[in-house]
């Protein structure tokens, strides 16, 4: 038994989003439903504009609407430094422990051989580039202590050997394995402060 065309089409596109399986994607669908016309319309503005509006700061790479990303304005920041993460949502975890305090590089995604991303498919070559053309004379690794994060850090404290920078890697407090984005805002602080020179 099917629904009409239109709700059908509807369930289809929401069990793509993850975690939603098909039970959630009907709920969801005859919600959406019932729903008064004001909040559809606002809805489907919303995804147009993250679309159409949202893009990432030529400079960081952060998400942002307007570019350079506010962060990048931002002139009150420590310009010697820069926060190397994996995703924009550790940024904001970072952001959130240390308001104000640093500039970012965010690499979207992360060194992982088994999954065939290499270096070339994340954002190093782009920091490499920064680092000769923003005088930056300390690089913090904020990768994930796993695997990965590790072999990203060390990667890019290798191919940043030939400069005259510091590179440093969050320290104590995260767990080995551990997720940036599920620590506590003391602990990623502390972590920050005890970076350790890679
Ligand atoms: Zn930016």
């Amino acid at each position: 038994m099917f629904y009409p065309e239109p709700i059908e089409r509807l369930i289809d596109n929401l069990t793509r989003l993850p975690g939603i399986g098909r039970k959630t994607a009907t709920r969801l669908a005859f919600f959406l439903l019932s729903a008064r016309e004001g909040y559809i319309t606002d809805l489907s503005h919303s995804l147009i504009d993250i679309k159409e509006k949202i893009r990432l700061c030529s400079v960081c790479f952060n998400i942002t609407d307007i570019d350079p990303c506010a962060i990048c304005r931002d002139e009150r920041r420590d310009k010697a430094s820069i926060c190397v993460v994996e995703e924009s949502s550790h940024m904001m975890v970072i952001e959130s422990s240390n308001p104000g305090q640093f500039r970012y590089h965010i690499l979207h995604g992360i060194i992982n051989p088994l999954e065939g991303i290499g270096p070339d498919d994340i954002r190093i070559n782009e920091l490499r580039e920064r680092i000769l053309s923003e005088g930056i004379t300390e690089v913090i690794v904020a990768t994930n202590p796993n695997i990965e994060g590790n072999t990203t850090a060390h990667y890019i404290a290798e191919i940043l050997k030939p400069y005259d920078v510091r590179i440093t890697r969050i320290a104590s407090g995260i767990p080995v394995g551990g997720d940036i984005v599920y620590i506590d805002p003391l602990t990623i602080k502390s972590s920050l402060e005890n970076r350790k020179k890679l």
